[in-house]
């Protein structure tokens, strides 16, 4: 006998854990599927910190989703009883021709954020800690930050938990098919029934999205971490940095709890087949790479890697994500391809999904995120 379920949500990392929570929390009965085990190292949310930015450069229609990310961060923190988010600040790096300034102005302006603007002759008065090329300039936002990634999908889990729904781990989901009644959702040992899917696969998207062409790709990136000195940490108020360069975007962390500054490459890494194949060749450049970057541009820090971890990117060809409905199944939502830059957006994106499969419509205009290749 097969219980019927309001909503199933697949893949519980990032973005179903949140989706989880917002869909029980409105009371409907929910299941949530993971292929592994409760927060792993395999898909896209390990690596202990993400970013958070408000002035987003990437297209100021994620400012509105931002803010009222910060605010759910803020009360899944008090639900967890931990932090989550830090307002550490986010200080970006980059010569006076850069699209990156250019697109961070605009939000700021369009949204009145509060940026503080750093002009080249006063860069290293205002930021020591860095040495950049004469003409860079730099944009300072105070009230950015980082998260903790991990602690973050935890929480989501254990407030779904909370709000009554079931989650599975190490139930990997096989297909699912449509009927007159609902949805079937086929697992090895069991099919379950639901009246909703949401789709949060990860990497794993283009399997089970039946869709044909899926527009996406997985890329593996990878994130080292190097031994900083003495004072360039959080505690002491060093802020998250990024550095617009000929050679890619680079972003980092002070040190947090002595385990290293955090340091990678956004740009794309080496392209995949599958979210499962696993390729280590060139890891040993890209680490040596990153820490001749970082070493050059915050002095002191030692070029050689404590470690590195490898991490998977679902990229959309124009980096933007996908949330949408199903253009086959109405009863079945995508939310995948968040390129490298989604995890700040979780809790929203769980909300706004809840919304969407509850009422019909997000309350926050996502329009932009349609299916739309
Ligand atoms: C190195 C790195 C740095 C990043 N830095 C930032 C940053 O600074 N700021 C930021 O905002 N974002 C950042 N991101 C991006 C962010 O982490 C991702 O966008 C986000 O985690 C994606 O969430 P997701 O839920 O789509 O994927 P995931 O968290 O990977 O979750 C997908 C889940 O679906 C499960 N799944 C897949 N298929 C099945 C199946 N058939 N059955 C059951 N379960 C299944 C997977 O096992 C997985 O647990 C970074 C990502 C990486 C890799």
């Amino acid at each position: 006998m097969r219980d019927k379920f309001d909503a199933i949500v697949i893949g519980l990392g990032s973005m179903g854990s949140a989706a989880a929570y917002h869909l029980a929390r409105r009371g409907l009965s929910v299941l949530g599927l993971e292929q592994f085990d409760l927060v792993h190292t395999k898909g896209s949310h390990h690596g202990a910190t993400r970013l958070i930015r408000k002035a987003y450069f990437e297209h100021p229609d994620y400012v509105p989703l931002i803010e009222r990310a910060s605010q759910l961060w803020g009360d899944l923190e008090e639900q967890a009883q931990r932090e989550l988010l830090v307002q550490s600040g986010v200080v970006i790096f980059a010569p006076p021709e850069s699209a990156v300034l250019a697109g961070v102005r605009h939000s700021a302006a369009l949204h009145e954020l509060p940026i503080e603007e750093v002009r080249a002759e006063l860069l290293a008065e205002r930021f020591p800690d860095f040495a950049l090329p004469k003409d860079y300039e730099a944009i300072f936002e105070a009230d950015s930050g980082f998260l903790h990634v991990e602690a973050g999908v935890r929480a989501h889990l254990d407030a779904a938990r909370e709000e009554g729904a079931v989650l599975l781990d190490n139930k990997a989901v096989l297909a699912w098919n449509k009927h007159a009644q609902g949805i079937d959702v086929v697992c090895e040992d069991l099919t379950y029934c639901c009246k909703q899917l949401l789709l949060c696969a990860g990497a794993w998207s283009a399997s089970l999205s039946d869709v044909e062409h899926f527009p996406i790709q997985v890329h593996r990136q990878i994130q080292a971490w190097f031994k900083g000195r003495e004072g360039f940490d959080v505690k002491s108020g060093s802020p998250c940095f990024a550095f617009d360069l000929p050679q890619g975007f680079h972003y980092g962390f002070p040190d947090i709890d002595g385990s290293g500054i955090k340091f990678a490459c956004h740009e794309k890494g080496l392209c995949l087949k599958s979210a499962d194949e696993r390729d280590a060749s060139g890891i040993d450049d890209e680490v040596k790479a990153l820490g001749g970057v970082l070493e050059k541009h915050v002095p002191g820090v030692s070029k050689a890697a404590l470690r590195a971890r490898e991490c998977l990117y679902t990229m959309t060809p124009d980096q933007h994500f996908i949330i949408d409905q199903h253009p086959e199944a109405e009863q079945v939502f995508l939310a995948t391809g968040f390129s490298g830059h989604g995890y700040k957006f979780a809790p929203v994106i769980g909300e706004q999904l809840a919304e969407l499969m509850c009422n019909g419509a997000p309350s926050i205009p996502m329009d932009f995120l349609k299916l739309r290749f």
